[in-house]
């Protein structure tokens, strides 16, 4: 090959690569509460140059003037790996690797092309490496936290609980997560002493780490927010006094009101027999819908209660990640601009994101979802996300209406 040759490859690689993006966009959500019209958005790298003004003479333009514009969306509590192996179970540990790796992926790359560029999740040692993959560029999902394992034993003292949290910090967790209080399979009550708790959020917040409680009962909740913890997770007990008390001391509340407990049981015969799966599971879970939905709708009534978009969504629920919204809206009540706030800037503040992901602003990463339909209209457009950008890359890029989306089965308001 000539020299030249070589010279004009290298140079058009280097232009190509530089580039811009631009974004054509009729109605945009920036995530913050503003909406936006006719304005182009200017991707430069993985971030957000500017908004506004001229398309730059050499950029690579798409045009989503007939879509929806939003950021990113955020699950701040999703259980990525947990999927169901090829005998439609619940995996377990007999599942071969090498199937339950590629099941991981399905469940990255549906949860991607839902529209949700980052999420958090609560967690396994496994993540530590789909983690690190998706951030080198080498695989393809949305971009990830984990606590690795969480912190569960009840049994331990408040100095074993100190050394776990430091050994978390060692292996490169991204924040810790606890249980103070049982599953709402088995009532939900409180699990540890306050000591146990302090122990654990204090140490973390001492290790600049963010503690996540999976707390039910009022009591578990109180507890984790007089300790400093940074949110309280489910909260189906959660009364209104606690719910005071978290607005005040600006402890994040992320009820799971959309996704989990529908999942478990559209999936019943997929996790029956494992564990708690068993009946007495699925009657509190069956009771747990009217729970959690009033006790979301208490919280709404907490002006200042910071409430984030976590789904905490296992096997059969990744990729569905907005029906967590369509509840929120359509059964809680809840003001869609609101709901869409939090799934996006409001979670990421609660990540300590906020000068990174959450709103379209220049600085920003370039996450950034178009959809077919306005979700903020339309809450069942929120399961159409068409166009989904991650760090300035295009990871989907569908025709107008070629994502149908999800919707309750048989009558309008089954759940
Ligand atoms: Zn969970």
């Amino acid at each position: 090959m000539s020299k030249f040759l070589l010279f004009t490859l290298a140079l058009s690689a280097l232009s190509a690569q530089e580039r811009p993006i631009v974004l054509k966009t009729s109605t945009l959500y920036d995530g913050k509460g503003k909406t936006l019209h006719n304005q182009i958005v200017v991707i430069e790298g993985s971030k957000i140059a500017r908004i506004g003004g001229a398309a730059p003479a050499n950029a690579v333009v798409y045009d989503l003037a007939a879509l929806t514009v939003t950021p990113g969306w955020i699950d701040t509590h999703s259980h990525i790996i947990w999927h169901f192996d090829n005998n439609g179970r619940f995996a377990g540990r007999d599942e071969p690797q090498e199937q339950a790796v590629l099941h991981i992926a399905e469940n990255l790359v549906a949860t991607l092309n839902a529209g949700f560029t980052t999420i958090q999740s609560p967690g396994s040692i496994q993540d530590k490496d789909v983690r690190d993959m998706i951030a080198h560029g080498n695989l393809v999902g949305p971009r990830i936290l984990s606590s690795f394992q969480p912190i569960t034993n009840p049994q331990w003292d408040p100095a074993k609980m100190k050394a776990t949290v430091d050994e978390r910090k060692q292996q490169g967790a991204d924040f810790i997560k606890l249980f103070a209080s049982k599953s709402i399979r088995e009532g939900g009550a409180i699990t540890l002493s306050q000591e146990q708790i302090d122990a654990v959020c204090g140490e973390a917040k001492a290790q600049g780490l963010r503690t996540i409680v999976h707390a039910h009962s009022a009591e578990s909740a109180k507890a984790s927010t007089l300790a400093g913890c940074t949110s309280i997770e489910h909260g189906a007990f959660v009364t209104d006094d606690v719910f005071d008390l978290m607005a005040q001391r600006g402890t994040y509340y992320d009820p799971n009101i959309g996704l989990v407990l529908q999942n478990y049981l559209e999936n019943k015969p997929k996790y029956f027999g494992i564990g708690n799966y068993n009946e007495e599971g699925f009657a509190y879970m069956e009771k747990g819908l009217s729970i959690t939905l009033d006790t979301f709708k208490k919280a709404l009534k907490h002006k200042d209660l910071k409430i984030i978009y976590g789904t905490d969504a296992t096997a059969g629920a990744h990729g569905q990640n907005y029906r967590e919204f369509i509840v929120r809206v359509k059964d809680g009540g809840m003001d869609p601009m609101q709901a869409l706030i939090s799934a996006t800037s409001l979670s990421a503040q609660s990540l300590n994101l906020e000068k990174e992901i959450g709103s379209i602003e220049p600085g920003m990463q370039a996450d950034i979802v178009g959809f077919d339909g306005d979700p903020l209209k339309d809450v069942y457009a929120a399961g159409r996300a068409v166009f989904v950008m991650k760090g300035g890359k295009v990871y989907e890029n569908l025709a107008r209406g070629s994502k149908t989306g999800w919707r309750p089965a048989g009558k309008e308001s089954a759940r």
